[in-house]
């Protein structure tokens, strides 16, 4: 006798109770004819729901946002922003919704939201609606930069919805339920703090470091510690993506988390031949968010986030800018020490080297990358095999002799990344109805640091006429 598996799923609404203010009671769209098309069971179970029951027509009425458990307090969350470093004072949930809070099995409080499930108060001028391709696109990015250990939303499904999506073309609706430990943002404080309301503000803090820093509160000054730990992990974040090759390609405000999980998978890409000018996004003409940018954006957008907070850090607001002015200036030592830290691994050094010599090894190291134009991540796995080319012998002769641990290496640096010759070769593949390409790529960037026998493609570079002109693509 099989026992039914317990498919009682309850959703909380901690955010839109403690939030009013900035939390929409809104419902999702009735989709025609859903379909789905990937569920991520490992996370589902982590999230303690059934992949069986997700798959049957109840699961997937969960997964779009149309048959919602008892209880459920849905809602769009209002948030500003600085696009492209131009103020936004209303932005907000326009396409994608927080059906609420899930429990895991590790006791932790995670986000179920929906990204595409229709338009909501904050739409403006667009129609609510995501398409396959690109949800696609972020449910792959966000689980490679899952497994290659970085802090990331994680995508548990997406969902055909079978409406059409008009864009350039006719394309098919999707929708994607994306799991977060919360969509808190920057833009979220931005928002309330303009609204000019202290107490919101209060709350909205609170709220944040109850979540994401409970140390803070401890803290003398707990919104000046909260400033401080949002700022020591961004600074690591972006550390993790510059060593992997990440480009977010939409480093808005609204798009960076008080949680520092990476968020909103748009033009985002990985860099093939290693130079910091890399830009993919077809929208970000002067570069402002290319590769070797992402430090100084990520600062900028953290003082955005501190002027929200100045009321609450001091009431001498001469005061809380001297406070907030110094948190700020320890992101650069903390970013540029993790990232330090990072390179040591990816170059197998041990303790006993020096720093001044590591960091001489490494200067080098960046200017022959960007002087021979070499992919950057199969750099790093050849050099964990021991072989350079020729351009590197001088200097790989001089790294041998730091005695490098190459099985290390093999651990830190990738095989697999989510190349973007590849990613768009399963998109394409998708969006006709073939679903085998994306389940292959998926299955090796899951496990990146595993060289499999018959999957030799998927660690090359792009064919080089690919790589010369290839863009990304934001809000599609
Ligand atoms: P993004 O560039 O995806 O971070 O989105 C920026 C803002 O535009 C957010 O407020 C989104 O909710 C909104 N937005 C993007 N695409 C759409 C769409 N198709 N319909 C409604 N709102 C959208
Ligand atoms: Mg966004």
């Amino acid at each position: 006798m099989s026992i039914a598996p317990d498919t009682t799923v309850v959703l909380g609404h901690r955010f839109a109770t403690e939030l009013p203010e900035v939390a929409l009671r809104w419902q999702a769209e009735p989709t025609p004819a859903p379909r789905l098309l990937v569920l991520n069971e490992s996370l589902a179970i982590e999230l303690g729901l059934d992949p069986a029951w997700l798959r049957s027509p109840d699961g997937i009425g969960l997964l779009v946002g149309t048959r919602l458990p008892a209880g459920a307090q849905p809602v769009a969350q209002g948030y500003a922003g600085h696009q492209f470093g131009g103020w936004v004072p209303r932005l907000g949930d326009g396409r994608a919704l927080l059906l609420g809070e899930l429990v895991d099995t590790k006791q932790r409080l995670r986000d179920l939201h929906l990204k595409g499930s229709g338009r909501t108060p904050f739409a403006r001028g667009g129609d609510g609606l995501a398409a396959v391709g690109p949800m696609l696109r972020e449910y792959l990015v966000s689980e490679a930069m899952h497994a290659l250990a970085i802090p990331t939303t994680r995508a548990l499904s997406v969902v055909a919805t079978g409406r059409a999506v008009h864009r350039e073309t006719t394309l098919d609706g999707a929708v994607l339920a994306r799991i977060a430990a919360s969509h808190l943002r920057v833009g979220s404080f931005q928002y309330v703090a303009a609204a000019g309301d202290l107490t919101v503000l209060r709350r909205l803090a609170d709220h944040a470091i109850s979540r994401h820093y409970p140390a803070a509160a401890r803290a003398d000054n707990p919104y000046l510690a909260l400033l401080e730990s949002v700022i020591a992990a961004q600074a690591e974040l972006i550390a993790r993506w510059m060593l992997v090759g990440f480009i977010h390609g939409v480093m808005n405000t609204d798009n960076m988390t008080i949680s520092a999980e990476t968020i909103d998978y748009g033009p985002c890409a990985f860099m093939d031949a290693f130079d910091p000018k890399t830009v993919f996004s077809s929208i970000d003409s002067s570069g402002r968010y290319a590769y070797g940018n992402q430090p100084a954006i990520a600062a900028w957008n953290l003082a955005r986030f501190a002027e929200a907070l100045l009321p609450l850090i001091a009431d001498d607001q001469e005061h809380a800018v001297t406070l907030a002015t110094a948190a700020l200036q320890d992101f650069s030592k903390l970013h540029t020490a993790s990232w330090s830290a990072g390179m040591r691994a990816k170059l197998g050094l041990g303790e006993n080297v020096e720093d001044a010599v590591a960091q001489h090894l490494i200067e080098e190291l960046l200017e022959l990358l960007e002087s021979e134009r070499v992919d950057y991540t199969s750099f790093f796995r050849r050099l964990s095999r021991g072989t350079v080319e020729p351009a590197f012998g001088t200097w790989a002769a001089r790294w041998r002799t730091l005695d490098p641990d190459l099985a290390s290496m093999q651990r830190v640096n990738p095989v697999y990344i989510p190349r973007n010759h590849l990613v768009e070769e399963t998109l394409a593949a998708a969006t006709a109805g073939d679903m085998e390409p994306f389940n292959r790529l998926l299955t090796v960037i899951s496990s990146p640091y595993d060289e499999r026998s018959g999957f030799e493609r998927y660690a090359d570079p792009a064919p080089d006429e690919f790589g010369r002109c290839f863009q990304t693509f934001c809000g599609t």
